[in-house]
Protein backbone atom coordinates (compact mmCIF):
# COMPACT_ATOMS: atom_id res chain seq x y z
CA UNK A 1 0.00 0.00 0.00
CA UNK A 2 2.14 2.86 -1.41
CA UNK A 3 -0.12 5.54 0.35
CA UNK A 4 1.10 4.18 4.16
CA UNK A 5 3.90 6.23 5.24
CA UNK A 6 7.58 4.96 5.92
CA UNK A 7 9.05 4.19 9.50
CA UNK A 8 10.08 6.85 11.87
CA UNK A 9 13.34 6.81 12.34
CA UNK A 10 14.73 4.57 15.60
CA UNK A 11 18.14 3.32 16.77
CA UNK A 12 19.17 -0.09 16.55
CA UNK A 13 18.56 -0.10 12.86
CA UNK A 14 21.93 -1.11 11.72
CA UNK A 15 22.72 -3.47 14.14
CA UNK A 16 23.84 -7.18 12.60
CA UNK A 17 23.59 -10.35 14.30
CA UNK A 18 25.42 -13.59 13.67
CA UNK A 19 23.11 -16.23 11.88
CA UNK A 20 23.90 -20.48 13.09
CA UNK A 21 23.70 -20.95 9.49
CA UNK A 22 26.21 -18.93 8.69
CA UNK A 23 27.01 -15.39 8.04
CA UNK A 24 25.25 -12.08 9.63
CA UNK A 25 21.08 -10.35 8.85
CA UNK A 26 20.27 -7.04 10.46
CA UNK A 27 18.33 -7.16 13.50
CA UNK A 28 14.74 -7.19 13.10
CA UNK A 29 13.46 -6.13 16.31
CA UNK A 30 10.53 -7.47 16.89
CA UNK A 31 9.34 -7.36 20.54
CA UNK A 32 8.27 -3.62 20.77
CA UNK A 33 5.65 -5.06 23.09
CA UNK A 34 8.64 -5.60 25.66
CA UNK A 35 10.72 -2.82 24.76
CA UNK A 36 10.71 -0.49 22.08
CA UNK A 37 14.03 1.06 20.11
CA UNK A 38 14.58 4.64 20.89
CA UNK A 39 13.40 7.22 18.22
CA UNK A 40 16.45 8.84 16.58
CA UNK A 41 14.44 12.27 17.23
CA UNK A 42 14.68 10.89 21.24
CA UNK A 43 17.99 10.13 21.20
CA UNK A 44 19.39 13.17 19.70
CA UNK A 45 17.26 15.08 21.73
CA UNK A 46 18.73 13.61 25.10
CA UNK A 47 22.26 14.08 23.63
CA UNK A 48 21.82 17.52 22.64
CA UNK A 49 20.77 18.23 26.26
CA UNK A 50 23.24 15.87 28.09
CA UNK A 51 26.08 18.85 28.02
CA UNK A 52 24.28 20.79 30.02
CA UNK A 53 22.86 17.90 32.75
CA UNK A 54 22.54 19.20 36.13
CA UNK A 55 20.47 18.62 39.33
CA UNK A 56 16.84 19.12 39.10
CA UNK A 57 15.54 21.32 42.13
CA UNK A 58 18.51 21.33 44.00
CA UNK A 59 20.93 24.01 42.78
CA UNK A 60 21.37 27.65 42.27
CA UNK A 61 23.44 27.66 39.28
CA UNK A 62 22.79 27.86 36.01
CA UNK A 63 22.79 23.93 34.69
CA UNK A 64 20.81 23.05 37.50
CA UNK A 65 17.79 25.92 36.53
CA UNK A 66 17.88 24.44 33.33
CA UNK A 67 17.28 21.03 34.01
CA UNK A 68 14.69 22.14 36.73
CA UNK A 69 13.36 24.03 34.00
CA UNK A 70 13.34 20.83 31.28
CA UNK A 71 12.15 19.04 34.02
CA UNK A 72 8.96 20.83 34.69
CA UNK A 73 8.20 21.39 31.00
CA UNK A 74 8.59 17.64 30.37
CA UNK A 75 5.53 17.70 32.98
CA UNK A 76 3.74 20.33 31.29
CA UNK A 77 4.47 18.31 27.78
CA UNK A 78 3.16 14.72 29.12
CA UNK A 79 0.05 16.51 30.96
CA UNK A 80 -0.46 18.06 26.76
CA UNK A 81 0.28 14.74 25.35
CA UNK A 82 -2.51 12.68 27.79
CA UNK A 83 -4.74 15.73 27.40
CA UNK A 84 -5.14 16.19 31.33
CA UNK A 85 -7.83 17.96 32.98
CA UNK A 86 -6.71 21.21 34.94
CA UNK A 87 -5.62 20.28 38.31
CA UNK A 88 -4.28 16.70 37.31
CA UNK A 89 -1.14 15.79 38.34
CA UNK A 90 1.62 14.40 36.48
CA UNK A 91 4.45 11.86 38.32
CA UNK A 92 7.27 10.89 36.94
CA UNK A 93 7.65 7.01 38.27
CA UNK A 94 10.15 4.67 37.02
CA UNK A 95 7.83 2.67 34.78
CA UNK A 96 3.87 1.10 34.54
CA UNK A 97 4.50 -1.08 37.70
CA UNK A 98 6.51 1.70 39.41
CA UNK A 99 3.25 3.95 38.41
CA UNK A 100 0.42 1.44 39.61
CA UNK A 101 1.97 0.56 42.56
CA UNK A 102 2.49 4.19 43.73
CA UNK A 103 -1.40 4.35 43.19
CA UNK A 104 -2.06 1.27 45.16
CA UNK A 105 -0.25 2.85 47.93
CA UNK A 106 -1.95 5.39 47.43
CA UNK A 107 -5.41 4.19 48.04
CA UNK A 108 -8.04 5.41 50.46
CA UNK A 109 -8.80 3.14 53.42
CA UNK A 110 -11.30 0.57 52.72
CA UNK A 111 -10.99 0.86 49.11
CA UNK A 112 -12.15 -2.16 46.81
CA UNK A 113 -10.64 -2.81 43.63
CA UNK A 114 -12.22 -4.33 40.54
CA UNK A 115 -9.25 -6.27 37.72
CA UNK A 116 -9.80 -8.55 34.85
CA UNK A 117 -8.13 -11.73 35.25
CA UNK A 118 -6.74 -10.88 31.42
CA UNK A 119 -4.62 -8.20 33.03
CA UNK A 120 -0.92 -7.67 32.96
CA UNK A 121 0.79 -8.81 36.27
CA UNK A 122 1.71 -5.04 36.76
CA UNK A 123 -2.13 -4.09 36.94
CA UNK A 124 -2.87 -7.45 38.35
CA UNK A 125 -0.62 -7.96 41.79
CA UNK A 126 -0.23 -3.99 43.18
CA UNK A 127 -3.80 -4.04 45.16
CA UNK A 128 -2.33 -6.37 47.87
CA UNK A 129 -3.85 -4.06 50.95
CA UNK A 130 -7.69 -3.67 48.90
CA UNK A 131 -10.43 -6.04 48.90
CA UNK A 132 -9.59 -7.26 45.13
CA UNK A 133 -12.52 -8.40 42.76
CA UNK A 134 -10.94 -10.37 40.28
CA UNK A 135 -13.08 -10.82 37.31
CA UNK A 136 -13.25 -13.44 34.87
CA UNK A 137 -12.05 -13.18 31.28
CA UNK A 138 -14.64 -11.76 28.78
CA UNK A 139 -15.07 -12.99 25.09
CA UNK A 140 -16.46 -9.62 23.77
CA UNK A 141 -15.86 -5.71 24.93
CA UNK A 142 -19.51 -5.80 25.96
CA UNK A 143 -19.19 -8.93 27.55
CA UNK A 144 -16.69 -7.36 29.91
CA UNK A 145 -18.46 -3.96 30.58
CA UNK A 146 -21.35 -6.09 31.69
CA UNK A 147 -19.19 -8.46 34.28
CA UNK A 148 -17.93 -5.34 35.41
CA UNK A 149 -21.28 -3.80 35.83
CA UNK A 150 -22.54 -6.62 37.67
CA UNK A 151 -19.87 -6.75 39.95
CA UNK A 152 -19.82 -3.02 40.84
CA UNK A 153 -23.71 -3.12 41.51
CA UNK A 154 -23.04 -5.37 44.20
CA UNK A 155 -20.98 -3.26 46.29
CA UNK A 156 -21.74 -0.59 48.48
CA UNK A 157 -21.61 2.53 46.78
CA UNK A 158 -20.06 4.63 49.40
CA UNK A 159 -17.01 3.24 50.07
CA UNK A 160 -13.96 4.25 47.74
CA UNK A 161 -13.34 1.73 44.58
CA UNK A 162 -11.12 1.58 41.68
CA UNK A 163 -11.33 -0.03 38.60
CA UNK A 164 -8.07 -0.71 37.13
CA UNK A 165 -8.17 -1.38 33.10
CA UNK A 166 -5.76 -1.97 30.15
CA UNK A 167 -6.12 -0.02 27.07
CA UNK A 168 -4.71 -2.85 24.73
CA UNK A 169 -3.30 -5.93 26.14
CA UNK A 170 -0.20 -7.07 26.04
CA UNK A 171 -0.50 -10.68 25.07
CA UNK A 172 -3.70 -10.36 22.27
CA UNK A 173 -2.90 -6.64 21.65
CA UNK A 174 -6.61 -6.02 21.59
CA UNK A 175 -8.40 -3.19 22.77
CA UNK A 176 -10.71 -2.81 25.54
CA UNK A 177 -13.25 -0.52 25.82
CA UNK A 178 -12.34 1.62 28.14
CA UNK A 179 -14.25 4.67 27.45
CA UNK A 180 -17.75 2.53 28.57
CA UNK A 181 -15.41 0.82 31.63
CA UNK A 182 -14.75 4.05 32.96
CA UNK A 183 -18.21 5.02 32.55
CA UNK A 184 -19.57 1.99 34.37
CA UNK A 185 -17.22 2.33 36.94
CA UNK A 186 -18.10 6.34 37.32
CA UNK A 187 -21.94 4.91 37.16
CA UNK A 188 -21.21 3.38 40.51
CA UNK A 189 -19.07 5.71 42.28
CA UNK A 190 -15.81 4.29 41.07
CA UNK A 191 -12.92 5.43 39.56
CA UNK A 192 -10.47 4.32 37.26
CA UNK A 193 -7.17 3.52 36.08
CA UNK A 194 -5.82 3.22 32.71
CA UNK A 195 -2.86 1.15 32.02
CA UNK A 196 -1.62 2.80 28.89
CA UNK A 197 1.41 0.64 28.76
CA UNK A 198 0.35 -0.92 25.44
CA UNK A 199 -2.34 2.01 24.16
CA UNK A 200 -0.16 4.56 24.07
CA UNK A 201 2.86 3.87 21.73
CA UNK A 202 0.05 3.14 19.47
CA UNK A 203 -2.70 5.62 20.19
CA UNK A 204 -3.61 8.87 21.30
CA UNK A 205 -5.08 9.30 24.66
CA UNK A 206 -6.86 11.59 26.14
CA UNK A 207 -7.83 11.78 29.91
CA UNK A 208 -10.83 13.74 29.44
CA UNK A 209 -12.16 11.84 26.28
CA UNK A 210 -11.69 8.41 27.87
CA UNK A 211 -12.98 10.34 31.37
CA UNK A 212 -10.56 7.96 33.31
CA UNK A 213 -8.97 9.54 36.60
CA UNK A 214 -5.41 7.84 36.25
CA UNK A 215 -2.89 6.58 33.22
CA UNK A 216 -0.17 4.97 33.57
CA UNK A 217 2.37 4.18 30.87
CA UNK A 218 6.54 2.95 30.51
CA UNK A 219 8.98 5.66 28.80
CA UNK A 220 11.05 2.46 27.55
CA UNK A 221 7.87 1.23 25.33
CA UNK A 222 7.66 4.76 23.97
CA UNK A 223 10.27 4.95 22.09
CA UNK A 224 11.75 6.77 25.05
CA UNK A 225 14.37 3.86 26.77
CA UNK A 226 15.83 6.51 29.49
CA UNK A 227 14.03 4.41 32.76
CA UNK A 228 11.26 6.82 33.53
CA UNK A 229 7.10 6.15 33.56
CA UNK A 230 4.29 8.53 33.99
CA UNK A 231 1.20 8.17 36.77
CA UNK A 232 -1.02 10.97 35.36
CA UNK A 233 -4.26 11.97 36.84
CA UNK A 234 -6.21 13.22 40.18
CA UNK A 235 -4.52 14.86 42.70
CA UNK A 236 -6.34 14.38 45.30
CA UNK A 237 -6.07 10.78 46.42
CA UNK A 238 -2.30 11.43 45.68
CA UNK A 239 -2.42 14.87 47.71
CA UNK A 240 -4.22 12.66 50.50
CA UNK A 241 -1.39 9.76 50.62
CA UNK A 242 2.02 9.31 52.31
CA UNK A 243 4.53 9.67 49.81
CA UNK A 244 5.27 7.28 48.25
CA UNK A 245 8.95 7.03 49.04
CA UNK A 246 10.10 9.41 51.86
CA UNK A 247 12.98 11.69 51.85
CA UNK A 248 14.52 15.28 50.32
CA UNK A 249 12.53 16.11 47.08
CA UNK A 250 8.97 15.39 48.28
CA UNK A 251 9.20 16.88 52.02
CA UNK A 252 8.49 21.10 52.01
CA UNK A 253 9.82 21.20 55.87
CA UNK A 254 11.49 18.87 58.46
CA UNK A 255 12.15 19.74 61.70
CA UNK A 256 13.39 17.95 65.38
CA UNK A 257 10.96 17.77 67.95
CA UNK A 258 11.05 18.21 71.43
CA UNK A 259 10.80 15.11 71.80
CA UNK A 260 13.66 14.25 69.91
CA UNK A 261 11.64 13.49 66.73
CA UNK A 262 11.02 14.40 63.82
CA UNK A 263 8.08 16.52 61.86
CA UNK A 264 7.55 16.35 58.84
CA UNK A 265 5.26 18.78 56.01
CA UNK A 266 4.94 16.84 52.87
CA UNK A 267 5.10 18.93 49.30
CA UNK A 268 1.32 18.41 47.67
CA UNK A 269 2.11 18.93 44.20
CA UNK A 270 3.69 15.88 42.10
CA UNK A 271 6.93 16.06 43.79
CA UNK A 272 5.06 14.66 46.97
CA UNK A 273 5.95 11.34 45.52
CA UNK A 274 9.05 12.28 43.57
CA UNK A 275 11.20 11.55 46.46
CA UNK A 276 15.50 11.66 45.53
CA UNK A 277 17.14 13.24 42.42
CA UNK A 278 14.73 12.82 39.71
CA UNK A 279 15.49 11.37 36.41
CA UNK A 280 15.80 14.24 34.61
CA UNK A 281 16.89 12.46 31.39
CA UNK A 282 14.27 9.95 31.78
CA UNK A 283 11.59 12.56 32.01
CA UNK A 284 12.62 14.56 29.30
CA UNK A 285 13.07 11.79 26.92
CA UNK A 286 9.28 10.87 27.43
CA UNK A 287 8.52 14.41 26.42
CA UNK A 288 10.26 14.24 23.03
CA UNK A 289 8.89 10.84 22.68
CA UNK A 290 5.55 12.74 23.11
CA UNK A 291 5.93 15.80 20.84
CA UNK A 292 7.57 13.22 17.95
CA UNK A 293 4.59 10.90 18.14
CA UNK A 294 2.20 13.53 18.18
CA UNK A 295 4.11 15.49 15.42
CA UNK A 296 4.56 12.25 13.42
CA UNK A 297 0.59 12.08 13.95
CA UNK A 298 -0.93 9.34 15.18
CA UNK A 299 -3.51 9.41 12.51
CA UNK A 300 -0.58 8.65 9.88
CA UNK A 301 0.97 5.94 12.84
CA UNK A 302 -2.43 3.92 12.82
CA UNK A 303 -2.71 3.40 9.45
CA UNK A 304 0.81 2.18 9.18
CA UNK A 305 0.43 0.07 11.65
CA UNK A 306 -2.82 -1.33 10.28
CA UNK A 307 -0.77 -2.00 7.31
CA UNK A 308 1.51 -3.98 9.18
CA UNK A 309 -0.50 -6.09 11.21
CA UNK A 310 -2.55 -6.71 8.30
CA UNK A 311 0.46 -8.31 6.65
CA UNK A 312 1.75 -10.28 9.67
CA UNK A 313 -2.15 -11.57 10.46
CA UNK A 314 -2.50 -12.33 6.44
CA UNK A 315 0.81 -14.22 6.45
CA UNK A 316 0.01 -16.16 9.33
CA UNK A 317 -3.14 -17.31 8.15
CA UNK A 318 -1.46 -18.93 5.67
CA UNK A 319 0.10 -21.18 7.78
CA UNK A 320 -2.54 -24.07 9.26
CA UNK A 321 -0.31 -24.88 12.28
CA UNK A 322 -0.45 -21.23 13.56
CA UNK A 323 -2.95 -20.70 15.74
CA UNK A 324 -3.25 -16.65 16.88
CA UNK A 325 -4.53 -16.23 20.75
CA UNK A 326 -7.15 -13.95 20.71
CA UNK A 327 -10.12 -12.92 23.31
CA UNK A 328 -12.31 -10.84 21.22
CA UNK A 329 -12.00 -12.72 17.81
CA UNK A 330 -10.37 -11.95 13.91
CA UNK A 331 -12.52 -8.42 13.94
CA UNK A 332 -11.44 -6.71 17.18
CA UNK A 333 -9.96 -3.23 16.93
CA UNK A 334 -5.97 -4.30 17.51
CA UNK A 335 -2.62 -2.90 18.36
CA UNK A 336 0.84 -4.31 16.43
CA UNK A 337 1.35 -7.29 18.95
CA UNK A 338 0.70 -10.65 17.94
CA UNK A 339 0.64 -14.17 19.88
CA UNK A 340 0.05 -17.23 18.28
CA UNK A 341 1.26 -20.72 19.03
CA UNK A 342 2.37 -23.12 16.37
CA UNK A 343 0.88 -26.88 16.51
CA UNK A 344 4.05 -29.11 17.47
CA UNK A 345 7.05 -26.79 18.48
CA UNK A 346 7.61 -25.87 21.57
CA UNK A 347 7.20 -21.98 21.48
CA UNK A 348 10.50 -21.49 23.21
CA UNK A 349 12.52 -23.53 20.40
CA UNK A 350 10.43 -21.88 17.88
CA UNK A 351 10.99 -17.99 18.77
CA UNK A 352 14.91 -19.42 19.53
CA UNK A 353 14.62 -20.51 15.86
CA UNK A 354 13.47 -17.23 15.14
CA UNK A 355 16.61 -15.41 16.43
CA UNK A 356 19.05 -17.84 15.32
CA UNK A 357 18.34 -18.79 12.25
CA UNK A 358 16.63 -15.41 10.82
CA UNK A 359 17.91 -12.25 13.34
CA UNK A 360 14.12 -11.71 14.46
CA UNK A 361 13.43 -10.93 18.26
CA UNK A 362 10.12 -12.03 19.13
CA UNK A 363 9.07 -12.96 22.79
CA UNK A 364 8.42 -16.67 24.24
CA UNK A 365 6.72 -17.07 27.36
CA UNK A 366 3.47 -16.28 29.25
CA UNK A 367 4.15 -12.27 28.89
CA UNK A 368 3.86 -11.66 32.43
CA UNK A 369 -0.05 -12.15 32.13
CA UNK A 370 0.00 -16.04 33.66
CA UNK A 371 -4.01 -15.79 33.91
CA UNK A 372 -4.72 -14.75 30.26
CA UNK A 373 -2.52 -17.00 28.11
CA UNK A 374 -3.29 -19.54 30.15
CA UNK A 375 -7.15 -19.15 29.23
CA UNK A 376 -6.38 -18.23 26.36
CA UNK A 377 -4.07 -21.79 25.75
CA UNK A 378 -6.98 -23.64 27.34
CA UNK A 379 -4.57 -25.59 29.56
CA UNK A 380 -4.95 -26.49 32.65
CA UNK A 381 -2.67 -24.43 34.86
CA UNK A 382 -2.38 -27.26 37.47
CA UNK A 383 -0.48 -29.42 35.01
CA UNK A 384 2.36 -26.49 34.42
CA UNK A 385 5.57 -25.59 36.57
CA UNK A 386 6.59 -21.78 36.63
CA UNK A 387 6.79 -19.29 33.52
CA UNK A 388 9.41 -21.10 32.01
CA UNK A 389 9.68 -23.32 28.97
CA UNK A 390 8.03 -26.43 29.47
CA UNK A 391 7.78 -29.13 26.63
CA UNK A 392 5.18 -29.75 24.83
CA UNK A 393 5.30 -33.24 23.29
CA UNK A 394 3.50 -34.40 20.19
CA UNK A 395 0.31 -33.87 20.28
CA UNK A 396 0.33 -31.88 23.04
CA UNK A 397 -0.65 -28.21 23.49
CA UNK A 398 1.78 -25.76 23.87
CA UNK A 399 2.14 -24.47 27.45
CA UNK A 400 3.44 -20.97 26.21
CA UNK A 401 3.19 -18.77 23.61
CA UNK A 402 5.02 -16.95 20.71
CA UNK A 403 4.29 -12.98 20.46
CA UNK A 404 5.49 -10.66 17.50
CA UNK A 405 4.85 -6.47 18.18
CA UNK A 406 6.05 -4.14 16.38
CA UNK A 407 5.18 -0.31 16.03
CA UNK A 408 6.36 3.31 14.53
CA UNK A 409 9.77 2.17 13.92
CA UNK A 410 9.61 -0.98 11.94
CA UNK A 411 10.23 -1.54 8.12
CA UNK A 412 8.24 -3.52 6.19
CA UNK A 413 11.35 -5.94 5.51
CA UNK A 414 11.34 -6.97 9.43
CA UNK A 415 7.37 -8.26 9.03
CA UNK A 416 8.09 -9.92 5.87
CA UNK A 417 10.80 -11.74 6.78
CA UNK A 418 9.05 -12.62 10.03
CA UNK A 419 5.85 -14.23 7.69
CA UNK A 420 8.72 -16.08 5.69
CA UNK A 421 10.35 -17.48 8.23
CA UNK A 422 7.53 -18.57 10.40
CA UNK A 423 6.05 -20.19 7.02
N1 LIG B 1 1.14 -3.21 31.65
C1 LIG B 1 1.23 -3.74 30.42
C2 LIG B 1 -0.02 -3.91 29.61
C3 LIG B 1 2.47 -4.12 29.93
O1 LIG B 1 2.57 -4.66 28.70
C4 LIG B 1 3.62 -3.93 30.72
C5 LIG B 1 5.00 -4.35 30.23
N2 LIG B 1 5.05 -5.55 29.55
C6 LIG B 1 3.47 -3.37 31.98
C7 LIG B 1 2.22 -3.01 32.40
C8 LIG B 1 4.63 -3.14 32.86
O2 LIG B 1 5.48 -2.19 32.31
P1 LIG B 1 6.93 -1.99 32.92
O3 LIG B 1 7.62 -3.32 32.84
O4 LIG B 1 7.55 -0.95 32.07
O5 LIG B 1 6.73 -1.55 34.32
Amino acid sequence: DRSVCSPLPVLGRDVTVPLVTGGEVSYAALDYAASAPALQRVWDDVAAYAPYYGSVHRGAGYLSQLSTDLFENARRTVAGFLDCRDGDQVVFTRSTTDSLNLLAAALPAGCEVFVFETEHHASLLPWRDARVTVLNAPRTPGEAVATLEHALAARDPRGPALVCVTGASNVTGELWPVRELAAAARAHGARTVLDAAQLAPHHPVSVRDLDVDWVAFSGHKLYAPFGSGVLAGRADWLTAAEPYLAGGGASRRVSRREDGGVDVEWHESAARHEAGSPNVIGAYSIASACKALTEAGFDTLVARERYLIGKVRSGLAEVPEVRILSLFGDDAPRVGVISFVVEGWNSSHFAAALSAEYGIGVRDGLFCAHPLVRTLLGSDPQAQGECGAPEAGPGEKSLNAIRVSFGAGTPDEHVERFVTAVR
